[in-house]
C-alpha cells in the first residue's frame, strides 16, 4: 500500500521548496575544496555574525538542557521598545518563514483563497496549499507586484494577501505611499501579510512606517527577520507585528517553544548591535553596485534590485548555473519561480563578487 495516498490531495500536490545548494554538497559532487567555493545562493549576510552575537550564544551554551522561554520575554521586550509597539502585538517565529506559516494556519480553511504575485516568495504557495486553500497568483508587471491587479483579485473567499517588499527573488520594491494606499484598499476582513525580510537593506529614507500603519489597519501583519541583515540565518528567528487580536490567534497555532534559546539570545544581541546592521546595509549597497557594474560590463541584463541579491538574465540559466558551479560558484536558479532565463545572485564580500563576475565571464564565453 502506498501510504502517501493517505495524505490529502492538496498536501501531495505541493512542490517541495528548493533551497540553495549547500557548499558541502558542491564540494562532494564536484571535488572542489570547500574553502574554494563561493556561495551566493541564499541571500545570507556575507559578513558573518556580529561578535556580540557570538559572545551571547557562547554564554548561553551552558543552559542547553533547559527549554527556551516559550514567551521570549526579553526578546519581545527589546523588540517592543525598538519598534514602539506593545509586546502582545508581537509573534516570534522559527525564522519569519514560521510566522508566515502561522498566519496561514490561523486564517486559511480548505477552499479559502490567498492572493499573491507571480514571482513572489515560494513560501506563500507552500503555506497556502498546506491548508487546502487556493493560491491566486496575480501576473506580475515588470517582474514586480501589480498592486491594482492584486486588489482586483481579492474576492469574498480571500482570507490573506501576501506581499513581499522588497520582493524575493526579483528584488522589486513598492514605495511607501502606493503600498499604504494598497493596504487601505483591501477589505478589513482580509489579512495582509506584508513580508519585509529585506527592510534593513533599504536606505532609511525609503523604509515605510509599516508597523505604524497597523493602528489604522488592524488587518495588517508586518513580518521581519533576523536571517538577512542581522546575519542570523542559521539560528532561525523572525518576528511579526500585528494587532493583538490577530497575535492571539497566531499564538494559538504556534508551537510553545518555536524559537530556540540560542536564537533568542542571539537576536537580542543582534538587535542591540545596530552598528552591525548599518555596516551590513553599507556593504550591501557597495556590493550590489559592484555586481551591477560587472553585469553591465558583460552586457548581461538584470532586474533592478532593492535587496541583497540580484536577478540576472543569462539566457539558458540551467547551463550557466552548471558552468558557474564547475568553477566553485553557487548561485540560485529561479526556474522553479517561472524564470528559466534568470539566475539570482546574492551580494557577497567584494572578493566573492569578483569571483562570481570572473566565473560568469567564463561561463558566458566572454
Ligand atoms: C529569506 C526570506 C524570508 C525569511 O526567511 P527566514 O530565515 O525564515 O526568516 C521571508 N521572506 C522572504 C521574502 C525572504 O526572502
Amino acid at each position: 500500500m502506498d501510504l502517501s495516498a493517505l495524505s490529502p490531495d492538496y498536501v501531495r500536490a505541493i512542490a517541495p521548496y528548493v533551497p540553495g545548494k549547500p557548499i558541502s554538497e558542491v564540494a562532494r559532487e564536484l571535488g572542489i575544496p570547500e574553502e574554494r567555493i563561493v556561495k551566493l545562493a541564499s541571500n545570507e549576510n556575507p559578513m558573518g555574525p556580529s561578535p556580540a552575537v557570538v559572545a551571547a550564544v557562547t554564554r548561553a551554551l551552558a543552559e542547553l538542557t533547559r527549554y527556551p522561554d516559550g514567551n521570549a520575554f526579553e526578546l519581545k521586550r527589546a523588540l517592543g521598545r525598538f519598534l514602539g509597539v506593545a509586546e502582545d502585538s508581537l509573534v516570534l517565529g522559527n525564522g519569519s518563514n514560521d510566522t508566515l506559516e502561522l498566519a496561514a494556519a490561523a486564517f486559511l480553511r480548505p477552499g479559502d483563497e490567498a492572493v499573491y504575485s507571480q514571482y513572489s516568495f515560494a513560501v506563500y504557495p507552500l503555506a497556502t496549499q498546506a491548508r487546502g486553500a487556493n493560491g491566486i497568483v496575480v501576473p506580475a508587471r515588470d517582474f514586480g507586484c501589480d498592486l491594482p491587479a492584486m486588489r482586483a483579485a481579492v474576492t469574498g473567499r480571500t482570507r490573506i494577501v501576501f506581499v513581499a517588499n522588497p520582493n524575493n527573488p526579483t528584488g522589486t520594491w513598492v514605495a511607501p505611499a502606493p503600498m499604504k494606499a494598497f493596504i487601505a484598499s483591501i477589505p478589513p476582513e482580509v489579512l495582509i501579510v506584508l513580508d519585509e525580510a529585506y527592510n534593513e537593506y533599504l536606505p532609511p529614507e525609503d523604509r515605510a512606517d509599516s508597523v505604524g500603519w497597523i493602528r489604522q489597519h488592524p488587518n495588517l501583519l508586518v513580518s521581519r527577520t533576523f536571517s538577512k541583515a542581522y546575519g542570523l540565518a542559521a539560528l532561525r528567528v523572525g518576528y511579526a507585528v500585528m494587532d493583538p487580536a490577530v497575535a492571539a490567534v497566531l499564538n494559538r497555532v504556534r508551537q510553545p517553544f518555536n524559537v530556540n534559546s540560542l536564537g533568542q539570545v542571539a537576536a537580542l544581541a543582534a538587535l542591540a548591535d545596530q552598528d552591525y546592521v548599518a555596516r551590513s546595509h553599507a556593504a550591501n549597497r557597495d556590493g550590489l553596485a559592484m555586481l551591477i557594474a560587472g553585469l553591465e560590463r558583460l552586457g548581461v541584463a538584470f532586474i533592478p534590485s532593492r535587496g541583497n541579491f540580484i536577478c540576472a538574465r543569462v539566457g539558458d540559466a540551467a547551463a550557466v548555473f552548471r558552468r558557474l558551479l564547475e568553477q566553485g560558484v553557487i548561485v540560485r536558479p529561479v526556474a522553479n519561480y517561472g524564470m528559466p532565463e534568470h539566475l539570482r545572485i546574492s551580494v557577497g564580500l567584494p572578493e566573492e563578487n569578483r569571483r562570481f563576475l570572473d566565473a560568469l565571464a567564463v561561463a558566458l564565453g566572454k
